[in-house]
């Protein structure tokens, strides 16, 4: 079982072994976290690897280094956007957290911190997303220790009470 815990900040400053972006399936830097972590990695050296890897599917994980991070690895997945619910975005959603955690696995992280994947500019109802998150990392059969890095307080309660 994976160890998780929920804090309020910035990912990009995170000190853990790996860091997780909520990218686009182009993997083509975007805004939000996306935008702060190519910013903070150093945008050439990281467009540069994130173009090799040749897109993400919904749900899917991909990792490159993390360059000018103070994590080794960042980890790039791609969340499902909200429509009505009917269009597996909660499998897609599951698939996401699941699949980055292998990732960290297969790269023998031991520490690894996510941001709030999907609930930004992809739509995906907080609660619900938060729910999903907090249910998929604990499930997680792995000896890792996560942290869900929370922007904003409101996004810091929803996880808090997905917690409960
Ligand atoms: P998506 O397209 O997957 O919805 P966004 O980047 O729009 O991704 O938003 C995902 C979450 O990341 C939101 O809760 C947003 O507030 C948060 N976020 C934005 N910048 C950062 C950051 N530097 N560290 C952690 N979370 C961030």
């Amino acid at each position: 079982m994976a160890d998780l815990k929920i804090t309020l900040g910035d990912i990009t400053k995170s000190k853990v072994d790996a860091i997780v972006n909520a990218a686009n399936t182009g993997l083509v830097g975007g805004g939000g976290v996306d935008g702060a972590i190519h910013r903070a990695a150093g945008k050439a050296k990281l467009d540069a690897a994130c173009r090799k890897l040749g897109g993400c599917p919904t749900g899917e994980a991909k990792t490159t280094p993390g360059f000018n991070l103070s994590a080794q690895y960042i980890i790039h997945t791609a969340g499902p956007i909200w429509r009505d619910g009917s269009f597996e975005e909660d499998k897609l959603l599951k698939n996401c957290y699941i699949n980055s955690l292998k990732q960290a696995v297969a790269h023998d992280c031991k520490t690894v911190a996510f941001p709030s994947i999907s609930t930004g500019v992809y739509g995906y109802p907080l609660d619900r997303a938060a729910k999903i998150a907090v249910k998929t990392i604990k499930n997680f059969d792995a000896p890792l220790k996560v942290e869900m890095v929370c922007f904003d307080q409101k996004t810091e309660e929803a996880y808090l009470k997905a917690m409960k």
